[in-house]
């Protein structure tokens, strides 16, 4: 048998972590790793925090799962909590952004639905978008890696151009429900929206009674600088999908919502036996009482303004390799003159994690717990890796 235990979809790299402290992971040989990657945007409180881990082993043993056939004084307590800290009025909990995705397209079709447009089923979606890896969220984005040998996709969605609001307006028709758009693309390449962009969507919506369909999975949740990145736009979404930080590793997506945007979400039309859990609404309960906090947020726009500064300054020695530093708060994303998988590869043989993204673009994505001398470490690590690395030549 050639096939291995693990089905064989990821270019798995040799790092194989066992352990994690902070800002720091440990490989099955003791290696120590720096890492500034955090599980892809997912360990926002570093690796092993006390808060999070006690909340999470106190729970496991009280009560770890009931169904949702059952009233969730856990989910009651956690959603009311999301709300306080965002647009909504309702939150439906899920086990991962993809399905927080599926829940805020199927929240969309039926707001219209529910006000007898079914023809309003179409969503506009945007280029080199990153919505997750179920057929619906692999339909909403033009990447055709995603998309290969898997069609018949789902129909109802219609891609432009990012950040280009022209173009969202000229796709607009009788079919259009609304926009998905993720507020900074992550995996696209750390490409946040601008403001004319993001206000402009939200006046088309407002318009013609459309729905703003925000994925916040990877730029949410304090990731920014703010508990959610449209903040920075002065604007708020109908739909959001949060994810990857909302339980600091711990499994667990959101879909939220206004009560407006929610008019067709009655009893029988979504479920999920997993979603929002006692243990699940533990871990994100453990994880808002720290990130949910202006300090907290405050001190990630400063550690977000020292790193992105250091990297800054590192260009000018180092460019034939770097161009440019983009992003928000701590969601930063180095654009490469060279591969950047190429060098992210590299710099995990030096004990650096970092995560590529499209666009060559090198994301650097450190726990949001990220103190100063951490930065000056990976900033020492990263010239020194910078200064030895031979650019492959192209066969
Ligand atoms: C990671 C990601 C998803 C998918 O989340 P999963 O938990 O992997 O399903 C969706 N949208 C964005 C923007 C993401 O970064």
């Amino acid at each position: 048998m050639a096939i291995t235990p693990l089905m064989p979809v990821y270019p798995r790299s040799p790092v194989r972590p066992v352990r994690g402290e902070g800002v720091w992971l440990y490989g099955e040989d003791g290696e120590k790793y720096l890492d500034f990657a955090a599980g892809i945007a997912v360990n926002a409180l570093g690796h092993n925090h006390p808060h999070l881990t006690k909340a999470i082993q106190e729970q496991a043993a009280t009560l770890m799962h009931v169904s949702n056939l059952y009233g969730s004084p856990q989910g009651e307590a956690f959603a009311r909590r999301l709300c306080e800290h965002s647009f909504a009025d309702t939150v439906f909990l899920t086990n991962s952004g993809a399905e927080a995705v599926e829940c805020a397209i199927k929240t969309a079709r039926r707001y219209h639905h529910h006000h007898g447009r079914p023809e309003k089923h179409e969503l506009i979606t945007f280029a080199n978008a990153f919505h997750g890896r179920t057929l619906g969220a692999i339909s909403a984005t033009n990447q055709e890696k995603l998309r290969d040998g898997f069609a018949p996709l789902l129909p109802g969605f219609h891609v432009v151009a990012f950040d280009d609001l022209e173009a969202a307006k000229a796709a607009m028709g009788p079919h259009t429900a609304g926009f998905l758009v993720e507020p900074v693309q992550g995996e696209g390449g750390i490409r946040p929206a601008s403001q004319g962009f993001m206000r402009g969507l939200r006046a088309l919506a407002d318009e013609h009674d459309l729905m703003l369909v925000l994925d916040e999975v990877q730029c949410g949740y304090g990731r920014t600088g703010r508990m959610f990145a449209y903040e920075h736009y002065g604007i708020e979404p109908d739909i959001m999908a949060v994810a990857k930080a909302i339980g600091g590793g711990f499994p667990m997506g959101a879909c939220l919502a206004t009560e407006k945007a929610a008019a067709g979400m009655v009893i029988g039309t979504h479920g999920s036996t997993y979603g929002g859990g006692p243990l699940a609404c533990a871990a994100g309960q453990a994880v808002l009482d720290i990130v949910a906090n202006e300090e907290f947020l405050a001190n990630v726009i400063r550690m977000g303004e020292r790193l992105r500064g250091a990297l800054e300054q590192m260009i000018p020695n180092h460019d034939h390799l770097f161009e440019s530093v983009r992003g928000l708060g701590l969601m930063l994303g180095v654009k490469m003159k060279t591969d950047s998988r190429a060098f992210v590869n590299y710099l995990r043989e030096h004990g650096l994690l970092t995560v590529a993204a499209g666009d060559n673009v090198m994301r650097v994505l450190p726990p949001l717990i990220v103190e100063e001398a951490h930065i000056a470490e990976f900033i020492e690590r990263l010239s020194e890796a910078a200064r030895r690395y031979e650019v492959p030549q192209a066969a």
